[in-house]
């Protein structure tokens, strides 16, 4: 527990906590950004999200709720611009932010996410004296390591992320793996390293009835769904799955639902991947299984989960994955690559399976098996709702996280602030997602 509440200054500078999710662009971070700024206020800190504007419609400032409030920083054009290429607007987002810094109170710590967001978190640490926490999300060498020639970030950014290893006062790792990324590749200290995992909202994803579940998505009975949902990138590994499904017995009938991508239909045009995925699946004569959908709302996924027989992750490379903690809080049991995260999140035998990347064998033979044996499926279902609900809320990340910032923050937080801070928490009359908005 802390014994403080913190203001904190939470940067993403691409990955909204307000964005629509599952394009190639908004992912887990814009995820783990909403739930750890909606936990932390909750728990009664003062958090401030900066992110850059990409429409010129966006408010300067959304309150959330109490004690969570959403900064659109201008930095570059009011557009979408993809990830890659926002690097050259990092100074102008780093000159709002530094203002913005100035003329408010004090924060008491800083909370960067990826890079870019580190590099402002570095000046902003050099001009105020603020800690610094630092989470990746995804690394460049790790990236480096499997897209090779088709990752497209600026080689600058290995330099950067080296520098703020070097300067952050903490760096959180969100996996065993990560965190030996970090010192084998950037030479973290481990003693600066906290290893803090995502998490789910369980609100937002329980069990439910299988029959309801496919009952509203117009999906039949007797079919064995495999549920793959997540963004559509060639490293996340979909090609692999689909391989797997021309490796089942003819006999077997299987439904392989696709989720995600960018726009509601599953277009191929604005999702290029699909078009691609279509021509695998096609050259593995396995078309009639499989089924796009598109883009999905939050609130529909859980039915997903819960209509699936199994959910499959094969990525390459994960730096965690939040999905297969999704799929088990819904009880449904998880086959995933044993790669980064999915190795900590999936209990091998015991919430579901680990298979080896890019192995559509592997792959299907546990299928075959776990459609062989629907009690043992349903029993790693139920194991997965245990493990998640132990050890993967956000509720649990937030209140470590905040263990880290008050290890890392100076210890003089003045009482009149504390008070004023818990004042504005018990004035708290928004619930939960109604937002006020100042332009
Ligand atoms: N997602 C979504 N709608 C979609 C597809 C994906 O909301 O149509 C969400 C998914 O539920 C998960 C996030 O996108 O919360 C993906 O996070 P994950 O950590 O699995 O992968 P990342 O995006 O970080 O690579």
């Amino acid at each position: 527990m802390c014994p403080e509440p913190l203001r904190i200054a939470l940067i993403s500078e691409h990955a909204s906590p307000l964005a629509t999710v599952g394009s190639v662009d908004a992912g887990g971070q814009n995820i783990y950004v909403a739930n750890v700024a909606r936990c932390l206020a909750g728990a009664g800190h003062q958090v401030d999200v900066f992110t850059r504007r990409d429409d010129p419609q966006l408010p300067s400032t959304v309150d959330v709720r109490s004690g969570l409030r959403v900064l659109h920083i201008d930095a570059g054009p009011a557009a979408f611009v993809p990830k890659e290429e926002l690097l050259p607007h990092m100074p102008s987002f780093t000159g709002s932010a530094r203002r913005l810094v100035q003329h408010s109170a004090r924060y008491d710590v800083v909370h960067a996410n990826f890079f870019m967001s580190g590099l402002v978190g570095m000046r902003l640490k050099e001009l105020f004296g603020l800690p610094l926490v630092m989470t990746f999300h995804a690394l460049g060498l790790v990236r480096r390591e499997h897209q090779k020639a088709a990752d497209a970030f600026p080689p600058a950014r290995i330099a950067i992320e080296k520098r703020i290893v070097r300067r952050a006062d903490r760096v959180i790792a969100e996996c065993p793996q990560d965190e030996a990324d970090l010192v084998r590749l950037y030479g973290a200290h481990p003693r600066a390293i906290s290893t803090v995992p995502c998490g789910v909202d369980l609100t937002e994803f329980s069990p439910g009835s299988k029959a309801a579940a496919r009952r509203a998505l117009g999906l039949s009975d007797d079919e064995f769904v495999v549920l793959q949902l997540g963004r559509l990138v060639p490293r996340k590994g979909i090609d692999n799955v689909i391989r797997s499904m021309a490796l089942l017995p003819p006999e077997m009938r299987v439904r392989l639902l696709v989720v995600g991508g960018e726009s509601r239909d599953p277009d191929d045009r604005k999702t290029p991947e699909i078009a691609r995925l279509r021509g695998v699946a096609d050259e593995c004569g396995v078309t009639d299984r499989v089924t796009f959908t598109g883009q999905r709302r939050r609130d529909e996924l859980a039915n997903y989960y819960a209509a699936a027989d199994v959910f499959v992750t094969t990525p390459w490379y994960e730096p965690f994955g939040i999905t297969p903690l999704e799929a088990m809080a819904c009880g449904t049991p998880v086959v995933g690559s044993a790669v980064g995260g999915i190795q900590h999140s999936v209990a091998d035998g015991v919430t579901g399976y680990l298979v080896p990347p890019k192995d559509p064998q592997a792959l299907a033979e546990r299928l075959v098996h776990l459609h062989a044996n629907p009690a043992l499926a349903q029993a790693l279902g139920r194991a997965g709702i245990r493990r998640v609900r132990s050890l993967f809320t956000w509720e649990r990340v937030a209140r470590e996280l905040a263990e880290v910032y008050a290890a890392v923050a100076p210890k003089n937080v003045e009482p009149a602030r504390a008070a004023r801070v818990l004042s504005l928490v018990r004035r708290s009359a928004l619930p939960a997602g109604q937002a006020q908005v100042h332009a």
